[in-house]
This record gives structure tokens, sequence and C-alpha cells, in this order.
């Protein structure tokens, strides 16, 4: 008998990493996961591991995507070839994809020039998944390749949620509008949390906060998204680690016009300096962040309780396309771990809308390895979750759906 069953390759592309997991696309038990990082610089790397096995790394010798991807195979899944030959078909996660796309899609040359037209909305990802997809086609040369895009669940959005009112012909010849993000975890949220209401997915109406390094907040109805946080690109909407989220456009013009910054330079500041890391003055991590408001520092409860009131107000707004909320849903490094994030948004939530949770459950809900699932009592009116996301699942069952 086979070890495996058939599997699925799952490839993430970032701009200087690729990530890599094969896993069982019926239950998501995950066989080997890795990462090549710091590519096409000196101390690039690789590190990889089978199932919960000891964690392996080897050099790159400043190597890049093609090489790391040329490894896995050479050097990794040439230890096992039985699981080499269990995979089956390979997903790309790829970050944006225009108004184009709205399902996964097999991989061929015109799909790689559409990813390639929509460079300007995701500079700095849309290149790296191009090169991984590139480098895994030849490595992977007899199976289906397809890309995933975090922008597909976003786009039954109506144009009153997506459109700017903005001059018309920049949406019609630019094509400037909200394309959100972080869609593929929406999607699987607002999938558990029917399961969780015990309700077919198309009768639920769900607030999925997506809360990692970038975080995102969507009004999901019936399983279909009607509003989104991220904008035109993943800058809008929450405050972020390092990103200020939704913030007036008149701060660009004055820092333009009063300290002479160029829009580059800007850009660079809202994406990189902005967000958590600006107003705690600590970091753009969570974890040091929260250590710093239980001491009652100053910074980090201004950085934690502002982070707390933009989503709470994301959340309340959302009543408005959904009308009545069966659930709100927590997931992500943030959404999964912090409690303090938790529960600062829901005490911003109780008196408006009647949402009560159990104080020690979400002191609890930490992590998938410890309790997660319900944080909200009997008696509130919303339902509260915290779910893992698991976004390589979806998209080794995407890519599974194209295997003859
Ligand atoms: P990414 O968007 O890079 O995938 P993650 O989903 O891994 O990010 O989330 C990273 C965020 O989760 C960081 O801000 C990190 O501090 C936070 N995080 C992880 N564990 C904890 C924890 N135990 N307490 C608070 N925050 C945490």
């Amino acid at each position: 008998m086979a070890k495996y069953e058939p599997t699925a390759l799952v490839i993430n592309c970032g701009s200087s990493s690729v990530k890599f997991a094969v896993l069982d696309p019926k239950d998501g038990h995950v066989f080997l996961s890795g990462i090549g990082e710091a590519l096409n610089l000196p101390e690039a790397e690789i590190s990889w591991k089978f199932g919960d096995g000891q964690k392996q790394k080897a050099s790159l010798d400043g190597g890049d995507h093609a090489k790391a991807l040329d490894f896995l195979v050479k050097n990794i899944l040439s230890q096992d070839t039985e699981l080499e030959e269990s995979i089956v078909s390979c997903g790309h996660r790829i970050v944006q994809g225009g108004d184009i796309y709205t399902e996964p899609t097999l991989v061929d040359d015109e799909v790689e020039a559409n990813i390639a037209k929509v460079i300007p909305f995701a500079p700095l990802h849309n290149p790296a998944h191009l090169l991984g997809i590139r480098a895994a086609r030849k490595s992977f040369p007899k199976i289906p390749h397809v890309v995933v895009f975090d922008t597909a669940f976003h786009m039954t959005m109506p144009p009153k949620a997506y459109r700017y009112a903005i001059p018309e012909e920049y949406f019609t010849d630019l094509h400037l509008r909200k394309y959100g993000a972080h869609g593929t975890s929406h999607m699987y949220i607002s999938q558990e949390g029917a399961k969780m209401l015990g309700k077919p997915l198309e009768q639920t109406n769900i607030i999925t906060c997506h809360l990692g390094n970038g975080a995102s907040v969507s009004a999901v109805k019936g399983g279909k998204c009607l509003d989104t946080s991220m904008g035109l690109t993943p800058l809008d909407g929450l405050i972020m680690g390092t990103r200020t989220g939704s913030i007036d456009a008149s701060v660009v013009f004055f820092l333009c016009d009063r300290l002479k910054k160029t829009p580059e330079e800007v850009k660079e500041i809202f994406n990189k300096k902005s967000g958590l890391l600006a107003l705690s003055g600590v970091s753009s991590d969570m974890r040091p962040i929260c250590e710093g408001y239980e001491k009652g520092d100053e910074r980090c409860t201004l950085a934690l309780e502002s982070f707390a009131y933009r989503l709470a107000k994301f959340i309340a707004s959302y009543y408005i396309p959904l009308g009545h909320v069966d659930a709100i849903v927590f997931a992500g490094g943030i959404g999964e771990n912090s409690w303090e994030a938790r529960k600062l948004t829901l005490d911003l939530l109780k008196e408006p809308f009647g949402i009560e949770y159990d104080e020690e459950v979400n002191k609890k809900a930490l992590g998938r390895l410890n309790f997660c699932g319900e944080i909200s009592t009997p008696a509130s009116k919303v339902k509260v979750f915290m779910i893992p996301t698991n976004e390589e699942l979806v998209i080794a069952r995407s890519a599974m759906k194209f295997v003859k």
C-alpha cells in the first residue's frame, strides 16, 4: 500500500523568501514544511522539517527562488521519494489578481502575463510570485500549477463598497479601486465559523478578523464578501505592525510640502515605519507591546488601545452591509494569540452590540495547540470565535481541483 495518499505542494513566494509545504488536502496533515530565506543575499539559507521531525537547514550560497526550489527537489524531497511521487498538484499563493481573477486558476502563459500586468498594485509580491511559478513549473513539470489569489474572495463586493469617490477615468482606465487582501484566510475562517454556528454557510452573517503583521477585517454574508478593510493595496484599514492603515491623504501632501519628502519616501514611512512600531516606539511585534501594556507602559498602551479601537470601529461599521451579525471570528498571529487585543476590542463592542465573552476562556484561547473555539457566553447576542486560519489547506484543496 502506498505510504501517502495524493498530496499537494503549496508555494508562497515573498520578495526574498519562499515558503513551501507538502500536505494532505483532505485533513491538512503537513508532511513537509520549510522556507528559503534571505534569497539573493550571501546568507541565503533553506530550512525544513518532515512532519514534526527535527528542523534541518542548509546554505543556498546566495541563491534565488529557483535555486531554493531546485534544492527542494534534489536535496529535500529526494530524502523521501515516496512523498515526492505523491505530489500531484502545486498551488501558488498570489497576493494580487486585479479584477481579472475570481477563482483559483490553472497557470498558463496568459495567466503569468496577467499576474505581471497587476504588478503596480503589488510591486513587492507579484514579481516574486512570478519567479516562484516559473521556477516551480521547471522543477515540477508534470503536475498542474494552480494560482490562488488573495484578492479573489473580495471580488463579490458591490461597487458602493469597492469604488473610490475619485474621477471615473481613474477607475475605468487605471482600475483604481478597493481589492482587499488575505481573501483566502477570510474565506476559510468564515466557512469554519459557519460550521461552529451549526448553520449552512448561505445563512450566516460573519465578521472575519485576520490579524497578523498585516491585518484586515471583512463583512461576509452567506460566504460572500460584502466589504473589507484593505484597499487598493494592503496599506489601508486597520493599524498594522509597520503600516498606517487608513489615514487622511492630506498627511501625504503635508509631508511632501513641508518636509520635502518624495512620494516614494512617504510610501516607505507609511509601509515600514508606521503602525504599532511608530505608536509603541518599541516594536512592530504585538508580543512586546502586550508585555509593555501589562506593565503600564504608556506608549504600548496607546498602541494596543489604538489597534483595538480601530478594529472595533471597523467591526461596528460592518453591521451596515450585514444587517445583523451571527459571529465575529478572530484569526492570524494576533487574533489567535493575543487575548489582550481581543479583550480590548470586545470590551468596546460590549455595550453597543450586546457582546458578552468569558474572560477566562478568552485568556486560554492561545494558538491552535491550546484552546480554540467559542469565547462568547450564551448570553451574548453575537458569537465570538477564535479560529486558527489555514491558508495552506485552502490552497492545497484548490490545487487538487485541477488533478485529472
Ligand atoms: P504574518 O502576517 O506575517 O503571517 P502572523 O499571522 O504570524 O503574521 O502574526 C504575527 C503577529 O502575531 C505579530 O504581531 C506577533 O507579535 C503576533 N503574535 C504571535 N504570538 C503572539 C502572542 N503570544 N501574543 C501576542 N501576539 C502574538
